[in-house]
């Protein structure tokens, strides 16, 4: 543009492309200004708290009566009576920020993909699939100590710490995070030294192991003395050549990295020593929707960029929350817009509670064709489903054989667990009725899975 802003008149070629309008723009429309004043809570509420990372723990959300009360005359008495029953039958406790919750749309939470991924609804909810355990990934089994995956031969998951800032429903690993629920008496990855002692000798003693995942939990709830331990460890282990911290926080929480500089320090001196020492140590965190991109996000992310650290995003491919063209593209280009390289999309696991959020691997496959070209490929996420009972994750146009109709489909994973076969499972309510009632059946159930396994291996 020149300085009267209009578009300066250049010679076009036959292959020039119109302008486009601002719709083609949206991922730049970020969310900005005092937008929690809208909650009656924070109706008083003046930008420096709310940048407080303090303050957005200590205003942290832990008790479904306490969120109930701060919803009152906000929504209708009936969607009140539904997130209490919701609660009672969910497999993780209640935690939401001040923050996640100014940014829910109150006027229609039933569809607000905030409110999904957070707050349940006992109206919502489907049977678990017959095929579902508490850890599907086989996380334990696979672990050597306790919280320590070594499942890929270079590389190792580091569960340091069982607690987030906030709590999602869908997740993966519900079997150890947060706090025991009506439902679930948790496993206990309590961050304890003796513990992360184990981990680390391990992770010593394996030359093979150049990569190490730390994750939890989250890595927002270590302490920055931990951050700077764990992160000096690792680095001073010479097999180990990067690590990740992997965090949900900078989306459910981007004051901690705008305002807590004792934290940011300690992340920003471990990244610095590390590229001193030709070791990457990156930052990975977890975006599953544009409206969780706000201009606060994008203040906390530029602070990371311009300290050198690079941040991956790993979303997870959720029911009416990102699971469209539309909503899965503008994730895409909200996050590269500001430098979160869309890493992985990840099919949702077969988790207790959350099977009104899974979606069907052709799904999958279908927003990563739509994705895939649209941008650069850096900032292009492989579409991954993580083979139920320890096959890792594979591409999700990698399976074997596919039956759309049972929505059973055939993994193999020859780098991770050679000679075994992986199935993943639709959720049932997408499949047709004749396919419904045969999963009614447990006759039926090894039959499906013998005829998915005779299906021609593409
Ligand atoms: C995802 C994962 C890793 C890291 O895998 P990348 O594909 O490198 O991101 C390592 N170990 C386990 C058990 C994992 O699930
Ligand atoms: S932030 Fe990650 S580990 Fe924590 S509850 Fe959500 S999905 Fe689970």
């Amino acid at each position: 543009m020149n300085d009267t802003g209009e578009l300066p008149v250049i010679q076009e070629g036959p292959a020039a492309r119109p302008p486009v309008g601002p719709e083609a723009l949206e991922h730049r429309n970020l969310l900005d200004g005092d937008f929690w004043r809208r909650i009656p809570a924070y109706a008083g509420v003046d930008e420096a708290t709310f940048l407080d990372h303090r303050w957005q723990m200590k205003n942290t959300i832990t008790r479904p009566d306490k969120l109930l009360a701060a919803l009152q005359g906000l929504v209708p008495e009936a969607f009140i009576h539904d997130v209490a029953a919701g609660f009672a039958r969910a497999p993780m406790a209640v935690r939401v920020s001040p923050y996640l919750l100014s940014l829910i749309d109150w006027e229609q939470p039933e569809a607000d993909p905030l409110r999904i991924q957070f707050l349940p609804m006992g109206s919502k909810f489907l049977p678990d699939h017959p095929k579902l355990g508490l850890d599907s990934l086989h996380e334990q089994a696979d672990a050597p100590v306790p919280g320590l995956t070594h499942r890929y031969p270079d590389k190792a998951l580091f569960l340091v710490i069982d607690t987030c800032p906030v709590y999602c429903r869908f997740c993966t690993r519900s079997y150890a995070v947060g706090l025991d629920t009506d439902q679930v008496e948790k496993v206990s990855l309590k961050p304890k030294k003796e513990r992360w002692d184990l981990a680390f000798d391990y992770i010593a003693s394996r030359p093979e192991l150049e990569d190490i995942v730390v994750s939890g939990g989250d890595a927002y709830n270590l302490r920055a003395d931990w951050i700077t331990e764990i992160g000096n460890r690792l680095l001073d282990m010479p097999n180990i050549r990067r690590f990740r911290f992997a965090s949900k926080g900078l989306a459910v929480m981007p004051q901690k990295v705008l305002t807590d500089d004792e934290w940011f320090k300690a992340l920003v001196d471990v990244v610095e020593r590390g590229r001193k020492m030709g070791k990457e140590v990156a930052f990975h965190t977890h975006f599953n929707h544009a409206s969780e991109i706000t201009a606060y996000s994008k203040r906390a992310l530029d602070r990371l960029f311009a300290e050198g650290v690079t941040v991956r995003n790993q979303a997870v491919l959720l029911r009416g929350v990102n699971d469209t063209v539309e909503s899965m593209t503008l994730l895409v280009k909200r996050l590269a817009w500001i430098n979160a390289h869309p890493y992985y999309v990840y099919q949702h696991d077969l988790v207790q509670g959350a099977e009104d959020m899974r979606t069907t691997v052709h799904t999958a496959k279908t927003l990563a064709q739509a994705v895939r070209g649209m941008t650069a490929g850096f900032n292009t996420p492989l579409f991954v489903v993580d083979a139920p009972g320890g096959g890792g994750k594979r591409g999700v146009h990698s399976y074997d054989a596919y039956d759309r109709e049972t929505g059973i489909s055939v993994w193999r994973a020859p780098s991770v667990k050679p000679g075994q076969v992986f199935f993943y499972f639709d959720p049932i309510d997408q499949l047709s009725p004749e396919a419904q009632a045969r999963w009614a059946d447990p006759a039926e159930h090894q039959r499906m899975i013998d005829e998915a396994l005779a299906l021609p291996a593409r």
